[in-house]
Protein backbone atom coordinates (compact mmCIF):
# COMPACT_ATOMS: atom_id res chain seq x y z
CA UNK A 1 0.00 0.00 0.00
CA UNK A 2 1.61 3.65 -0.51
CA UNK A 3 1.87 6.21 1.97
CA UNK A 4 -0.99 7.82 0.66
CA UNK A 5 -3.28 5.17 0.33
CA UNK A 6 -2.52 4.47 3.79
CA UNK A 7 -3.12 8.03 4.75
CA UNK A 8 -6.12 8.35 3.28
CA UNK A 9 -7.40 4.91 5.08
CA UNK A 10 -6.17 6.14 8.39
CA UNK A 11 -8.20 9.37 7.34
CA UNK A 12 -11.41 7.61 6.81
CA UNK A 13 -10.83 5.52 10.21
CA UNK A 14 -10.75 8.58 12.42
CA UNK A 15 -13.73 9.78 10.33
CA UNK A 16 -16.22 6.87 11.06
CA UNK A 17 -15.10 6.60 14.53
CA UNK A 18 -15.82 10.48 15.31
CA UNK A 19 -18.87 10.26 13.01
CA UNK A 20 -20.25 7.07 15.06
CA UNK A 21 -20.11 9.13 18.48
CA UNK A 22 -23.31 10.78 19.37
CA UNK A 23 -23.77 14.95 18.87
CA UNK A 24 -23.85 16.68 15.76
CA UNK A 25 -20.79 17.46 13.13
CA UNK A 26 -19.82 19.69 11.14
CA UNK A 27 -16.86 20.71 8.47
CA UNK A 28 -15.12 24.53 7.68
CA UNK A 29 -14.51 24.59 4.34
CA UNK A 30 -12.39 27.74 2.86
CA UNK A 31 -12.82 25.60 -0.65
CA UNK A 32 -8.82 25.42 -0.51
CA UNK A 33 -7.33 22.65 -1.70
CA UNK A 34 -7.57 20.27 1.77
CA UNK A 35 -10.87 21.40 2.43
CA UNK A 36 -12.41 20.45 -0.84
CA UNK A 37 -10.26 16.53 -0.19
CA UNK A 38 -11.62 16.93 3.41
CA UNK A 39 -14.83 17.32 2.82
CA UNK A 40 -15.35 14.43 -0.25
CA UNK A 41 -14.15 12.13 2.20
CA UNK A 42 -16.58 12.81 4.56
CA UNK A 43 -19.56 13.33 2.47
CA UNK A 44 -18.52 9.36 1.39
CA UNK A 45 -19.80 8.56 5.02
CA UNK A 46 -21.73 11.61 5.30
CA UNK A 47 -23.60 12.91 2.43
CA UNK A 48 -25.35 15.73 4.49
CA UNK A 49 -22.35 17.00 6.29
CA UNK A 50 -23.32 20.59 6.31
CA UNK A 51 -20.18 23.07 4.92
CA UNK A 52 -19.43 26.17 7.06
CA UNK A 53 -18.28 28.43 4.97
CA UNK A 54 -17.07 31.93 6.14
CA UNK A 55 -18.61 34.59 4.19
CA UNK A 56 -16.54 37.73 5.00
CA UNK A 57 -17.37 39.77 2.12
CA UNK A 58 -14.40 39.79 0.79
CA UNK A 59 -13.59 36.69 -1.11
CA UNK A 60 -11.98 36.47 -4.27
CA UNK A 61 -15.07 36.20 -7.04
CA UNK A 62 -13.37 33.13 -8.52
CA UNK A 63 -13.47 31.37 -5.11
CA UNK A 64 -17.38 31.92 -4.85
CA UNK A 65 -17.93 30.58 -8.06
CA UNK A 66 -16.00 27.69 -7.25
CA UNK A 67 -17.80 27.47 -4.15
CA UNK A 68 -21.26 27.22 -5.89
CA UNK A 69 -19.99 25.32 -8.14
CA UNK A 70 -18.96 22.22 -6.11
CA UNK A 71 -21.34 22.67 -4.32
CA UNK A 72 -24.11 22.40 -6.91
CA UNK A 73 -21.93 19.41 -8.23
CA UNK A 74 -21.70 17.61 -5.28
CA UNK A 75 -25.08 18.49 -3.89
CA UNK A 76 -23.31 19.72 -0.58
CA UNK A 77 -25.12 21.70 2.80
CA UNK A 78 -23.45 24.47 2.77
CA UNK A 79 -24.38 26.91 5.74
CA UNK A 80 -22.79 30.29 4.99
CA UNK A 81 -21.73 32.28 8.01
CA UNK A 82 -21.47 36.12 8.00
CA UNK A 83 -20.78 38.41 10.24
CA UNK A 84 -23.24 40.87 12.16
CA UNK A 85 -22.62 44.18 10.11
CA UNK A 86 -21.91 43.56 6.26
CA UNK A 87 -19.26 44.97 4.64
CA UNK A 88 -20.60 48.63 3.46
CA UNK A 89 -21.41 49.07 7.66
CA UNK A 90 -18.35 47.75 8.69
CA UNK A 91 -16.33 49.96 6.76
CA UNK A 92 -18.57 52.99 7.55
CA UNK A 93 -18.09 52.61 11.30
CA UNK A 94 -14.31 51.57 11.46
CA UNK A 95 -13.02 52.57 8.23
CA UNK A 96 -10.95 49.82 5.83
CA UNK A 97 -10.04 47.19 9.47
CA UNK A 98 -8.17 44.69 7.00
CA UNK A 99 -5.60 47.34 6.41
CA UNK A 100 -5.32 49.14 9.66
CA UNK A 101 -6.23 46.16 12.50
CA UNK A 102 -6.30 42.66 10.71
CA UNK A 103 -7.32 41.24 13.69
CA UNK A 104 -10.13 43.21 14.46
CA UNK A 105 -11.81 42.72 11.15
CA UNK A 106 -10.94 38.56 11.33
CA UNK A 107 -12.55 38.67 15.00
CA UNK A 108 -15.62 40.76 13.44
CA UNK A 109 -15.94 38.71 10.38
CA UNK A 110 -14.42 35.26 10.83
CA UNK A 111 -13.85 34.21 14.47
CA UNK A 112 -17.23 35.79 16.31
CA UNK A 113 -19.61 34.11 13.12
CA UNK A 114 -17.43 30.69 13.40
CA UNK A 115 -17.64 30.59 16.82
CA UNK A 116 -21.84 31.35 17.09
CA UNK A 117 -21.88 29.16 14.09
CA UNK A 118 -20.14 26.20 15.54
CA UNK A 119 -22.31 25.95 19.18
CA UNK A 120 -24.71 24.07 16.81
CA UNK A 121 -22.10 21.02 16.76
CA UNK A 122 -20.63 18.90 19.10
CA UNK A 123 -18.19 17.73 16.45
CA UNK A 124 -15.88 20.39 14.18
CA UNK A 125 -13.75 18.38 11.44
CA UNK A 126 -10.93 20.83 9.97
CA UNK A 127 -8.62 20.34 7.05
CA UNK A 128 -5.12 21.51 9.03
CA UNK A 129 -2.24 20.49 8.66
CA UNK A 130 1.07 20.31 10.42
CA UNK A 131 3.00 21.42 7.64
CA UNK A 132 1.02 24.30 6.96
CA UNK A 133 2.65 26.63 9.33
CA UNK A 134 4.75 27.17 12.25
CA UNK A 135 1.54 27.75 14.68
CA UNK A 136 0.08 24.06 12.96
CA UNK A 137 3.32 22.33 13.96
CA UNK A 138 1.73 20.20 16.81
CA UNK A 139 -1.46 19.49 15.47
CA UNK A 140 -3.21 16.79 16.58
CA UNK A 141 -5.82 14.85 14.55
CA UNK A 142 -8.35 15.33 17.35
CA UNK A 143 -8.39 18.06 19.95
CA UNK A 144 -10.87 19.61 22.57
CA UNK A 145 -11.40 23.00 21.36
CA UNK A 146 -13.83 25.48 23.78
CA UNK A 147 -15.63 28.19 22.42
CA UNK A 148 -15.61 31.16 24.33
CA UNK A 149 -18.87 30.50 25.48
CA UNK A 150 -17.75 28.00 27.14
CA UNK A 151 -18.65 24.82 25.30
CA UNK A 152 -16.16 22.42 24.60
CA UNK A 153 -16.21 20.61 20.77
CA UNK A 154 -14.23 17.68 19.34
CA UNK A 155 -11.94 19.28 16.53
CA UNK A 156 -10.86 16.44 14.29
CA UNK A 157 -8.01 17.25 11.46
CA UNK A 158 -7.84 14.03 9.62
CA UNK A 159 -5.19 15.47 7.13
CA UNK A 160 -3.15 16.72 10.27
CA UNK A 161 -0.24 14.80 8.50
CA UNK A 162 -0.64 15.02 4.74
CA UNK A 163 1.80 16.93 2.91
CA UNK A 164 0.84 19.12 0.55
CA UNK A 165 1.70 16.87 -2.48
CA UNK A 166 -0.95 14.25 -0.73
CA UNK A 167 -3.45 16.51 -1.02
CA UNK A 168 -2.73 17.23 -4.71
CA UNK A 169 -2.67 13.60 -5.76
CA UNK A 170 -5.86 13.00 -4.45
CA UNK A 171 -7.35 15.92 -6.11
CA UNK A 172 -5.78 14.19 -9.31
CA UNK A 173 -6.61 10.73 -8.76
CA UNK A 174 -10.43 11.48 -7.86
CA UNK A 175 -10.37 14.07 -10.85
CA UNK A 176 -11.57 16.94 -8.31
CA UNK A 177 -11.11 20.37 -10.14
CA UNK A 178 -9.16 22.77 -7.44
CA UNK A 179 -10.26 26.21 -7.17
CA UNK A 180 -8.86 27.98 -10.24
CA UNK A 181 -7.16 30.90 -8.39
CA UNK A 182 -3.92 28.01 -7.94
CA UNK A 183 -3.35 28.33 -11.66
CA UNK A 184 -2.39 31.69 -11.05
CA UNK A 185 0.24 31.22 -8.62
CA UNK A 186 -1.70 31.80 -5.27
CA UNK A 187 -0.87 28.85 -3.05
CA UNK A 188 -3.02 29.46 0.58
CA UNK A 189 -6.30 31.83 -0.61
CA UNK A 190 -7.79 33.33 2.07
CA UNK A 191 -10.16 37.08 1.62
CA UNK A 192 -8.75 38.89 -1.34
CA UNK A 193 -7.47 42.15 0.75
CA UNK A 194 -4.94 39.97 2.70
CA UNK A 195 -3.99 37.07 -0.05
CA UNK A 196 -0.98 37.59 -2.57
CA UNK A 197 1.28 35.42 -4.51
CA UNK A 198 3.75 33.88 -1.94
CA UNK A 199 6.72 35.76 -1.38
CA UNK A 200 8.79 32.54 0.00
CA UNK A 201 8.15 29.17 -2.23
CA UNK A 202 9.16 26.97 0.51
CA UNK A 203 6.05 28.31 2.59
CA UNK A 204 2.73 27.94 0.84
CA UNK A 205 0.96 30.67 3.62
CA UNK A 206 3.60 33.33 2.83
CA UNK A 207 1.37 35.50 0.42
CA UNK A 208 -1.07 35.74 3.55
CA UNK A 209 -1.35 38.80 5.57
CA UNK A 210 2.24 39.92 3.89
CA UNK A 211 3.72 42.22 6.30
CA UNK A 212 1.52 42.59 9.22
CA UNK A 213 3.39 39.69 10.82
CA UNK A 214 -0.07 37.53 11.41
CA UNK A 215 0.02 33.95 10.49
CA UNK A 216 -3.76 32.88 11.50
CA UNK A 217 -6.93 34.92 11.22
CA UNK A 218 -7.70 33.28 14.83
CA UNK A 219 -10.24 30.60 14.21
CA UNK A 220 -8.40 28.42 14.74
CA UNK A 221 -7.23 29.59 18.69
CA UNK A 222 -8.32 28.00 21.55
CA UNK A 223 -9.98 30.47 23.55
CA UNK A 224 -8.72 31.45 26.72
S1 LIG B 1 -8.64 37.87 6.13
FE1 LIG B 1 -8.50 40.10 5.82
S2 LIG B 1 -10.45 40.78 4.89
FE2 LIG B 1 -10.72 38.67 5.68
S3 LIG B 1 -11.63 38.94 7.67
FE3 LIG B 1 -9.39 38.81 7.99
S4 LIG B 1 -8.56 40.93 7.87
FE4 LIG B 1 -10.70 40.92 7.09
Amino acid sequence: MSELEQKIQDARRLIAGELAKPGGACITSSFQAECVVLVHLLKEQRPDMPVLFLETGYHFAETLDYRDRMTRDWNLNLVNLEAKRSVKEQEALFGILNQTEPSKCCGLRKVEPLFAGLANYDTWFTALRREQSPTRANLQPVEAFKLPAGKTLEKVSPLAMWTNKDVWQYLSRCNIPALPLYDQGYTSIGCQPCTALPFDPANLRSGRWQGKEKLECGIHIQAE
